[in-house]
């Protein structure tokens, strides 16, 4: 079928709108007509990784339009998020963590399906799609079964993509990975729509001290909004001693989503004894950087990676859902609306740091 897609051919410019071929579903795949996506950071850098041309977006939510057919989970008119995508037969993911899927890399950054064909072309062109197996910047996607979760009925879908990426990472963090529990104190470095996500959720899990370190006042501000006991600005100076003001003992954890060293290095010092510092991202693209691991040691400390929250995502994301509806996950409160046409703008912004999460509506 005939689709609308941002198409990036160039990594350093912005993608263009045009009309492009999406495959019909195949056995295992879901036809779904978009009516949002939101943008993660990943789509910023994603076109330095990612074979080119090729179609960005991993937080499509919509209406399913078709579907393959081996596919029972879903049917057509069924209202769902998109998530990453995952084999459902590796040991992680027969272990209830598709999050890290033995081919999971491949199956997000590869540009193709699991076996290697592209799901968009434009006449004889091959474009890359399958993006975290879906690319939402488009009117249509092809997602698999498995990364398809259907919505509470009065979840609405403009709202419900980001459920798929940034926000069960953030929330997923604290209440799957670290697990945190009731009273145990916070340091989140990055107010963003991940950083924001994990605040919500520590509010929601009971947490004690939950301590928020960003450089925009703005974003400080809506951390405390959403449930920070502290806001610290980081250009304002020396944060550890700051947070040593807070919790002369250290944090039982911290959660670094800044990419920036000097947090990192923070989020580790910050810690109290066996404390657990749980990060998103690395600083430099993950180049090298210098960081000793002589504070871990002294510290009995752990540092944990966070893969999308270590969402199982038929179960979590409708749970999210769920606190969204009661009013415990307010993602209205980072999101702001963009028209397809202005996707440009969209991605422009959230590269800038002016929008929290950019949602695209189709
Ligand atoms: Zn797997
Ligand atoms: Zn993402």
């Amino acid at each position: 079928m005939l689709i609308s897609a941002a198409v990036t051919r160039d990594a350093s410019a912005p993608p263009v709108i045009e009309e492009i071929e999406l495959d019909a579903p195949r056995g295992d795949e879901v036809l779904v007509k978009l009516v949002a996506t939101g943008v993660c950071h990943t789509d910023l850098f994603a076109p330095q990784l990612v074979p080119l041309p090729a179609v960005f977006g991993h937080e499509g939510a919509g209406i399913v339009e078709r579907v393959g057919e081996r596919v029972t989970k879903l049917r057509p008119g069924d209202r769902v998020a998109m998530t990453f995508g995952s084999c459902g037969q590796c040991r992680n993911c027969l272990d209830a963590a598709p999050s890290c899927c033995e081919v999971g890399n491949q199956l997000q950054m590869g540009g193709t399906r699991a076996d290697g064909t592209t799901t968009l072309s434009r006449g004889a062109e091959r474009i890359h799609g399958s993006f975290f197996q879906q690319s939402s910047f488009a009117t249509h996607a092809l997602g698999i079964e498995r990364s398809v979760v259907k919505l509470p009925d009065a979840m609405p879908l403009e709202l419900a993509g980001p459920l798929g990426c940034g926000i069960q990472t953030g929330a997923g963090a604290i209440l799957r990975t670290l697990q945190a529990p009731a009273g145990s104190s916070l340091v989140v470095f990055g107010a963003g729509a991940v950083g924001l996500a994990a605040i919500m959720a520590a509010r929601y899990a009971n947490l004690g001290t939950i301590v928020a370190v960003d450089i925009h006042p703005a974003r400080l501000e809506l951390a405390r909004e959403l449930g920070a006991t502290h806001a610290i600005d980081a250009r304002e100076g020396d944060v550890g001693a700051r947070l040593r003001a807070i919790e002369p003992r250290g944090f039982m954890y911290s959660l670094e989503t800044s990419a920036v060293l000097a947090s990192l290095v923070t989020a580790v010092e910050c810690l109290m004894r066996r404390g657990v510092c749980a990060i998103v991202t690395v600083p430099s693209m993950g180049k090298p950087v210098p960081f000793s691991l002589l504070p871990l040691l002294k510290g009995g400390h752990r540092l944990v990676a966070v893969l999308e929250g270590d969402s199982v995502p038929d179960l979590f994301i409708p749970q999210l859902a769920q606190m969204y509806l009661a009013g415990r996950l307010p993602i209205d409160r980072l999101a702001r609306d963009y028209a397809f046409t202005d996707i440009q703008a969209a991605l422009a912004d959230a590269q800038a740091g002016r929008t929290i999460k950019p949602i695209i509506r189709y």
